[in-house]
């Protein structure tokens, strides 16, 4: 009887906990006024938010999340306060490790598909923390050039969820140390929330000594209601996300100048004006490259400048947030990206992000070379690397579509991965003939995955199938290719002729360089090799054959171990 009582008891102890979906509800709408006191680091937030159950069952609790500095003030439904329990909730979505939750008891359930919308109230600070870093070994400083979100009195950088929760979510705890965990709980929230949309009305109280504030957040321009004096300077500015897409909501405020050429806007610290100027040069220099590969840039994108000099640059909407450089090669990089962002649109992530992370290797490459590219491209090779080598035991299930080129939201696959693509496609179709078919892109058009893969092969005359298959449309992983035998043999009028088969023993085929290194001099054709299988190729040397070397770097691999085959003369 005392063993039933106890099973009772934790019955009901354990059911709400275990009622809570966390993934039930879709935050369709954010209508929020927004209030930042910079002097105190505060921000304070009244609003509506509303949301639609998209579980298949009816809900009775709802979980709002928001970062751990943060306190829930009041929660209202239909004008009447509603009952919650607010509890700390470990999860590395957030700066700090952990989320003020509120778990709202509704007054009767909400049906499938059916909406609620909620008044609420919160509340605090948002200081520098690095928590969620440095409780799992990244060192202090590491950690705060990653994560430098805070508002602070003289410049405030604030990025959305992923790095603080300043507006409310819901989702199960992630974990930084638990593998791909953080990116796929983040990837499900933003998949979720791509069609919602946001509405901001920000009021920035500055101090009444200083010169007022500017305000810049990624989204559609903002409109600037008044500027008001008084006790203190007041900054009044309407923005919105509509849907919020891709873009992770983010606002900076600081007493920024500003710099104007024709194609971006360059935000930048008053003291740090020569670096404003490189970028300015730069983006004059980088402009006829980029009108020649996408377009004239059609709209403008702002670069702002990030007051932690060391800060990890982070892109989002039409805004990048990066510390200035004087370094004229940084400076060159960085806005090529950002010109081939003004210049070509497109609606899928791995073309967008893709192309402008190609951009910079083909601008690198008519600036200094083909192995400044390669080299500058082998800095994404081990992000993808270990990123392919993470998701390998989910490949094998039904699961592999999920982390295809077209799906993702992982950014080792949507940005390195993408951009070995474009390069692995220009080697294979020509310069000139990728340019065509990028001409004829058109973003409106781009309803169907296989769009772009019909206008290369339109321009290119080659049948790509296998190739966007492999790289695209699935995540087979990467390619391994390895040298199986190389013979030379004696030509009657001198020299040799080489017979060498390559195996590639991945699940993703590509076109692949071989260079045959011989007495005085090399030579590199390429080869076509299709996964699990093996290609044959002759190459003509005039002296003495020594060595095979694959793959010089324009094709990632899982392993570059095995590219090097030295050719046994007693062969000849
Ligand atoms: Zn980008």
């Amino acid at each position: 009887m005392k063993l039933f009582y106890v099973l009772c008891v934790l019955a009901v102890l354990l059911a709400p906990a275990s009622a809570l979906d966390r993934e039930a509800f879709t935050f369709t709408k954010y209508d929020l006024d927004v209030r930042i006191e910079s002097g105190q680091q505060r921000l304070g937030v009244r609003g509506q938010i509303t949301l639609r159950n998209d579980s298949n069952a009816p809900q009775k609790t709802v979980s709002l999340q928001i970062s751990s500095t943060l306190d829930w003030k009041s929660i209202k439904l239909g004008g009447n306060a509603v009952q919650f329990v607010s509890q700390p909730y470990t999860s590395d979505v957030d700066h700090t490790g952990v989320l003020s939750e509120a778990i709202i008891t509704l007054p009767q359930e909400i049906p499938a598909k059916g909406k609620i919308e909620l008044d609420i109230g919160y509340e605090g600070v948002i200081p520098l923390d690095a928590t969620r870093l440095t409780r799992i070994g990244v060192p202090e400083e590491l950690a705060r050039h990653n994560d430098w979100d805070q508002i602070g009195t003289s410049s405030t950088a604030v990025r959305g969820i992923g790095y603080v929760a300043w507006y409310p979510v819901a989702m199960p705890s992630a974990n930084l140390s638990e593998g791909n965990n953080l990116f796929e709980t983040l990837g499900r929230w933003k998949t979720r929330e791509a069609s919602s949309t946001m509405q901001i009305h920000f009021d920035v109280v500055g101090d009444s000594a200083n010169a007022p504030p500017e305000l810049i957040v990624d989204s559609e321009p903002c409109k600037s209601v008044s500027l008001e004096a008084g006790r203190g300077q007041s900054l009044i500015s309407d923005c919105s996300f509509e849907p919020l897409g891709a873009t992770v909501p983010a606002f900076v405020i600081a007493n920024y100048s500003l710099l104007n050429p024709s194609t971006l806007d360059i935000h930048y610290f008053p003291e740090h004006k020569a670096a404003a100027e490189n970028y300015e040069l730069a983006s004059q220099l980088a402009l006829p490259f980029v009108k020649e590969w996408f377009g004239t840039p059609r709209r403008k994108l702002k670069i702002v400048e990030l007051a932690d000099a060391k800060a990890s640059p982070f892109e989002s909407g039409d805004m990048l947030l990066t510390p200035l450089n004087i370094d004229s090669r940084i400076a060159g990089l960085t806005v090529v990206h950002q010109l081939t962002h003004s210049a070509f649109q497109s609606p899928r992530l791995w073309i967008y992000e893709g192309l402008a992370h190609f951009a910079q290797a083909a601008y690198l490459e008519q600036q200094s070379g083909r192995p400044a590219a390669l080299d500058f491209m082998a800095q994404h090779r081990t992000a993808l690397v270990d990123a392919e080598k993470s998701l390998a035991p989910e490949r094998s299930s039904s699961a592999s579509a999920n982390e295809s080129l077209i799906s993702t939201s992982r950014e080792e696959l949507y940005r390195s991965k993408a951009m070995y693509v474009w390069w692995m496609l220009r080697d294979m179709i020509g310069e000139e003939t990728l340019k065509k078919a990028l001409a004829l892109y058109r973003p409106d058009q781009d309803k169907e995955p296989s769009y772009v893969q019909r206008l290369i092969e339109a321009q290119s005359k080659r049948e790509l199938e296998w190739f966007f298959d492999d790289w695209v449309y699935r995540d087979r992983g990467l390619p391994d290719f390895r040298v199986e035998s190389a013979y030379p043999r004696h030509l009657l009028g001198g020299g040799y002729v080489v017979t060498i088969t390559i195996e590639n023993l991945g699940d993703a085929g590509a076109q692949v360089p071989v260079t045959l290194v011989m007495e005085g001099g090399q030579v590199s054709r390429l080869v076509e090799v299709h996964s699990k299988s093996k290609s044959v190729m002759r190459i003509e040397a005039v002296g003495t054959p020594q060595e095979i070397i694959l793959n010089d770097g324009s094709v990632p691999e899982s392993d570059m171990t095995n590219n090097k085959f030295k050719i046994n003369p007693s062969a000849n």
